[in-house]
C-alpha cells in the first residue's frame, strides 16, 4: 500500500482501526514473548542514535502501519530499556497486564473525558465507585471513602485517579496551603514550614517549591539505622516546637509507607498524632508500597490513618495498571476544591444538567480535584484490572514478588561476602559486597555497572548514611523465580570476577 491521498483520510474508520489495532496487539504479544531475551538497560547508550537513524522531517503523505511497526522494531526497540522485561529490577518497575492493557484500549478508545459529571457521567461514577473499592482493599477508614459504613454519602471524603503521585502531592500541598493562609492571611506564606525525612522522595520538595513554600522552610529531618531510617514522633515534634517558637506555622507532613531508597516506614499514626497536635496536614504517600496492604499482613502500617488528611499510592507500581494511574484520597474534598476549583463560563452551560443532590451518588467535578481540567478515563483501567483478577488474585500476585524477594535476601545473608542493608518489608533488596570505606563503595558500584552492562538484569542503587547500595526490587509483572535465581548468580559471578582482580 502506497501513500495515502488526503480526500481518503479517514481516521476512525472502523475496519482500518481493527486492522492497525490488530496489528499492534499481534506486535505486541510478540515482544511480550521475546521481551527476556533483550538486553534490559538499552544496549546502545550512545545520545543521538535515533536522530541520525530517522529523517529531518515529518513525512509528507501517510504510510501504512506495518512499515511503521517495522521501523519501530528496527530503530526504537534497540533503543529501549524495557521495563517489561522480567530481569528488570530497577527503581521500582512499571507493571503492565493483559487486563490492564485491555482497560487502557477501552479507555483510549472511548477516549471520553470526565472532567465533569455532566462531560461524562458513567466515567465519573466508575472513577468514584472503583477509588472507594480501592480504599476498601487497602483498608482505609471510612472517612476517605465516598460510601462510608453508614451508606449513602456516608464517608465525608473521597478520592480521584491522577497521572503520578508528584500531581498528588502539590494538589494536597495547594490544598493545605489555602486552608491555612485562611486562618493566617495570605501575607503569612512565608511562614509556612513542611516536614519530610531524609528517605522522602524528592517530589515532595518539588511540589512544595511549586506552591510557593519558601525553600529555608523546608524540614529535612533525619532518619537513622536505629529506627530503620523511619521519622520519629519526637524527631518531627522538635523540629515543629523550634518552628514553632521562631514564629513559623507548620503546615504539613509527609509520612511515606515504603520509601523508594530502602522500604522503609514511616510509623502513620505517632506522625498523625503530632501532626494533630499542631493543625499540620498529614500525607500519607505509599507510591509503591500500597498496593501491598491489600493483604492483611501488610495493612498495619496503614494504622492511623484515620489521623491523615490524605492517602496515595500508584496502582501503575505494582497493581498490574499500566502506565499511569495514581490513587489519591482526600478527607475533605472541599478543602482539595477549595484550592483547585475553576468555574468558567464555558463549562457553565454543561453543569447545568446536574442533579442537586447527587455528589454523594458520585456527581463528581473532577476537574476541581487536580491540576488540568482535561482528563483521562483512568478507572476503566483499574476497574478492569480488579475485575479480571479479582482481591484474591491482586494479593497473591504481591504475595509471589515478597516471596520472590524473601528467597533473595536469604541467598544475600547466606553468603558471607553480602550483607542486607537495611530491613526487607516488601519487595525491595537493599544489598551490597562486605568491605568499609571508599573503597567498599567504589567495588559496589563497580559491581552494579558490569551486572547492568550484561544486559541480563538492571538494578540500581541508594546511598544510605553515606553507603552505596544495590537495590533490587522484584514486582514486575513477568518476573519468575528463575529470573531472580539467574540475577543472584550473575551478581555472585560477577562479584567472583571483581574480587579476584583486586
Ligand atoms: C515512585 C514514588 C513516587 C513518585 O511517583 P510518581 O507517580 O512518579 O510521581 C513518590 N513517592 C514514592 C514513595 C515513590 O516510590
Amino acid at each position: 500500500m502506497g501513500s495515502l491521498p488526503l480526500d481518503a483520510l479517514q481516521p476512525l474508520d472502523p475496519d482500518t482501526f481493527a486492522a492497525d489495532s490488530s496489528a499492534v496487539v499481534d506486535f505486541l504479544a510478540g515482544y511480550y514473548r521475546d521481551v527476556d531475551k533483550y538486553p534490559v538497560r538499552a544496549a546502545d547508550l550512545e545520545p543521538g542514535r535515533l536522530r541520525r537513524l530517522l529523517p529531518e522531517a515529518a513525512p509528507e503523505f501517510g504510510e501504512p502501519a506495518e512499515r511503521i511497526l517495522a521501523d519501530v522494531r528496527r530503530d526504537v526497540l534497540p533503543g529501549l530499556t524495557h521495563w517489561q522485561s522480567p530481569s528488570f529490577f530497577a527503581y521500582f518497575p512499571m507493571n503492565a497486564s493483559a487486563a490492564g492493557f485491555a482497560g487502557e484500549m477501552l479507555s483510549v478508545g472511548l477516549n471520553v473525558v470526565p472532567f465533569m459529571w455532566v462531560a461524562s457521567p458513567a466515567a465519573v461514577e466508575l472513577e468514584a465507585v472503583v477509588v472507594d473499592w480501592m480504599a476498601r482493599l487497602v483498608g482505609l477508614p471510612d472517612r476517605f471513602l465516598f460510601s462510608g459504613s453508614g451508606g449513602c454519602g456516608g464517608g465525608g471524603g473521597g478520592g480521584v485517579l491522577q497521572g503520578s503521585t508528584c500531581e498528588a502531592v502539590v494538589c494536597t500541598l495547594a490544598a493545605a496551603r489555602d486552608r491555612a493562609l485562611g486562618r493566617i492571611g495570605h501575607e503569612g506564606i512565608v511562614k509556612l514550614v513542611v516536614y519530610a525525612s531524609d528517605q522522602t522522595h524528592a517530589t515532595f520538595q518539588k511540589g512544595a517549591r511549586l506552591v510557593g513554600i519558601t525553600p529555608a522552610n523546608f524540614r529535612v529531618v533525619p532518619t537513622a539505622a536505629a529506627s530503620g531510617y523511619a521519622l520519629t514522633g519526637a524527631a518531627v515534634r522538635a523540629a515543629v516546637e523550634g518552628d514553632v517558637a521562631r514564629g513559623l506555622v507548620p503546615l504539613y507532613l509527609c509520612a511515606t509507607v515504603g520509601t523508594t531508597g530502602i522500604g522503609a516506614v514511616d510509623p502513620v499514626r505517632e506522625l498523625g498524632e503530632v501532626a494533630r497536635r499542631h493543625g499540620m496536614w498529614l500525607h500519607v504517600d505509599a507510591a509503591y508500597a500500597g498496593s501491598a496492604a491489600i493483604c492483611p499482613e501488610y495493612q498495619g502500617y496503614l494504622d492511623g490513618a484515620e489521623l491523615a488528611d490524605s492517602v496515595s499510592m500508584n496502582p501503575h507500581k505494582w497493581f498490574l495498571t499500566n502506565m499511569d494511574c495514581c490513587c489519591l484520597w482526600v478527607a475533605s474534598p472541599a478543602a482539595l476544591t477549595a484550592a483547585l476549583s475553576t468555574d468558567p463560563e464555558y463549562l457553565k452551560n454543561a453543569g447545568g444538567g446536574k442533579p442537586q443532590a447527587a455528589a454523594g451518588a458520585g456527581a463528581i467535578d473532577y476537574k476541581d480535584w487536580q491540576i488540568s481540567l482535561s482528563r483521562r478515563f483512568r478507572a476503566m483501567k483499574l476497574w478492569f484490572v480488579l475485575r479480571r483478577y479479582g482481591a484474591a488474585g491482586m494479593r497473591a500476585h504481591i504475595r509471589r514478588h515478597v516471596a520472590m524477594a524473601e528467597w533473595f535476601e536469604r541467598a544475600v545473608s547466606a553468603d558471607e561476602r553480602f550483607e542486607v542493608v537495611a530491613k526487607r518489608r516488601f519487595s525491595l533488596v537493599c544489598f551490597r559486597l562486605r568491605g568499609g570505606g571508599g573503597g567498599g563503595d567504589a567495588m559496589n558500584r563497580e559491581l552494579l555497572a558490569a551486572v547492568n552492562a550484561s544486559g541480563r538484569a538492571f538494578m540500581t542503587h541508594f546511598v544510605v548514611e553515606g553507603k552505596f547500595v544495590i537495590r533490587l526490587a522484584v514486582d514486575g509483572a513477568m518476573t519468575e523465580m528463575r529470573h531472580v535465581g539467574d540475577a543472584w548468580e550473575l551478581v555472585q559471578r560477577t562479584a567472583e570476577q571483581l574480587l579476584q582482580r583486586r
